[in-house]
């Protein structure tokens, strides 16, 4: 069944070192990634991840207990690294606040378009649209948009 030829326990397919040969071998992380894109390329599994971290967060903020230790981890964490001068220094970094603002934005934005976005922060902050508002007039508008690309 497998090329090796060691000594290795009953019922076993390989020697120890033969395993972690194979474990950390380029075809089988190759089957790895593949099996992932494949697991999270299936919209369905996406929301059934998120639905998943949503139901847990919700037990984690009602449980004051969990709430209590999380809050103490917090403050752990402030305390022994995050207060640190070079930690603190790494983190105020131009570029490093620059990777941050994107990464919320994309986070926040996701629903909206990249190439509206600005569009849509106008409506909220200069037109004081309420946020789903705005959200409805720019979906509405890209998918005009998109109507007149596929009829043009
Ligand atoms: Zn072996």
């Amino acid at each position: 069944m497998t090329d090796c030829t060691h000594p290795r326990s009953r019922q076993a397919n390989r020697c120890r070192a033969c395993q972690l040969a194979y474990l950390n071998s380029p075809e089988l992380a190759d089957r790895r990634r593949e099996g992932l894109a494949r697991h999270w390329s299936n919209p369905a599994n996406v929301m059934a991840a998120r639905e998943k971290i949503r139901a847990v967060t919700a037990a984690t903020m009602a449980d004051p207990v969990k709430l209590e230790r999380k809050r103490e981890h917090g403050r752990r964490q402030y305390r022994d690294y995050l207060s640190r001068p070079d930690v603190v220094a790494k983190n105020q970094a131009p570029e490093v606040r620059k990777r941050a603002g994107a990464k919320a934005s994309a986070t926040k934005l996701r629903d909206i378009p990249p190439a509206m976005r600005d569009e849509y922060k106008r409506l909220i902050r200069s037109k004081l649209i309420p946020a789903a508002e705005a959200k409805q007039i720019i979906l509405d508008q890209f998918k005009r948009q998109m109507g007149a690309r596929a009829a043009g």
